[in-house]
C-alpha cells in the first residue's frame, strides 16, 4: 500500500537538517494481521534539506528509513484506560496513527551531519571563506609570535649595532 503524507512540522534534528513541512513523505506499507494487533512495516521516504557541516551552504537530499510497528488493539493492549502510553501504539477503531513512527524512522535516517559533498573543504578558519570557491585560498599572516620575535631580532640588531658604534666614537 502506497501512500504519500505531507510532512509535519518540526520534524528534524533541531533546525539543522530536516523535512520541510508539507514535503511528501513516501510509505510503502505492508500490514500484517498478528494475534494482537497489526504489525505495520515499510520503507518510508522523504527529501530532507538542511545545512552543510563545513561550508553552511543549502543541502538537499532524500531520508530512507523503515518503519516497524506493532499496533496493539485496544482491547488486547495492557491497560485500555491509559491513553498515554507511549510505548504502545493502538489500533483506534479502524485507524492507526503513523505519524509517529514516521518521525521515529524518518529522525533516525536523517543524516546529523550532512556535507554537500564528501570533498567539501569547508570554511577558511580565519576569515570564513568558502574555501571551495578559491582552492588557493590562503593568508600571508605571520603568526603574532614570530612577528614579535622579529621585532626582538631587529631591536638586538640595532643595539648591537650602536653597541659596536659606541667604542668606535670614543677611540
Ligand atoms: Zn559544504
Ligand atoms: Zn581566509
Amino acid at each position: 500500500m502506497a501512500l504519500t503524507f505531507p510532512a509535519p512540522a518540526d520534524l528534524g534534528l533541531g533546525g539543522v537538517v530536516g523535512v520541510p513541512e508539507a514535503a511528501d513523505i513516501e510509505l510503502e506499507l505492508r500490514l500484517e494481521s498478528v494475534m494482537e494487533g497489526v504489525l505495520v512495516s515499510g520503507p518510508v521516504r522523504a527529501p530532507y534539506s538542511g545545512e552543510c557541516a563545513r561550508c553552511l551552504d543549502a543541502v538537499t537530499g532524500e531520508v530512507a528509513g523503515e518503519i516497524q510497528e506493532l499496533y496493539v488493539y485496544a482491547d488486547r493492549a495492557d491497560n485500555p484506560d491509559t491513553e498515554t502510553d507511549d510505548q504502545e501504539l493502538r489500533v483506534e477503531g479502524e485507524l492507526i496513527d503513523l505519524e509517529q513512527p514516521i518521525r521515529d524512522a524518518v529522525v533516525l535516517a536523517l543524516p546529523p551531519s550532512p556535507v554537500c559533498g564528501p570533498d567539501c573543504p569547508g570554511l577558511c578558519s580565519i576569515c570564513g571563506a568558502r574555501l571551495a570557491d578559491d582552492p588557493g585560498h590562503a593568508h600571508d599572516t605571520t603568526d603574532p609570535r614570530w612577528a614579535a620575535l622579529a621585532g626582538l631580532l631587529t631591536d638586538d640588531t640595532h643595539e648591537s649595532g650602536s653597541l659596536r658604534a659606541g667604542p668606535t666614537e670614543e677611540s
